[in-house]
């Protein structure tokens, strides 16, 4: 098996109902732990050891819902609004503004947080999404 099998197109968008696929330094098939070392790790489009998501730096949930227009109803964690992933008429969308967690009940969108929420809706893989809403260290 190559390093092309196994690199970060395994990584790309979950399907429907998959889980979010966790972003690690994968290694090759019949390596030991003391091979791990530059060699030996598969890495993905602009990953390098020394950079890394860093989850405390995700935007809040409630003003990065806003910033992306949708307009949430309702009180307390779960707000509703519009789903952006179909042709919403009424809101579908219900969104976790602690968490960031979001779940469509029509199309059944659904994510964690708003780092998967901007993946979807951008369609851009994990490293660059996490690039963009600045919780990627670079060092
Ligand atoms: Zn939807």
């Amino acid at each position: 098996m190559g390093i092309s099998t196994i690199g970060f197109a395994s990584a790309s968008l979950p399907r429907r109902g998959a889980k979010a696929p966790i972003e690690k330094p994968r290694l090759q098939p019949g390596s030991t732990t003391k091979d791990l070392s530059m060699k030996t790790i598969v890495t993905p489009r602009g990953w390098c050891p020394a950079s890394r998501f860093n989850k405390a730096l995700l935007p809040l949930a409630l003003g990065f819902y806003r910033a992306e227009g949708l307009k949430l109803r309702g009180a307390g964690k779960w707000r509703s609004a519009l789903c952006p992933f179909h042709n919403d008429h009424e809101p579908s969308l219900r969104v976790n503004i602690h968490t960031g967690a979001f779940r469509c009940f029509v199309c059944d969108a659904h994510g964690g947080d708003v780092l998967a929420f901007y993946r979807l809706r951008a369609r851009v893989g994990f490293v660059e999404a996490a690039k963009r809403l600045g919780a990627w260290e670079e060092r």
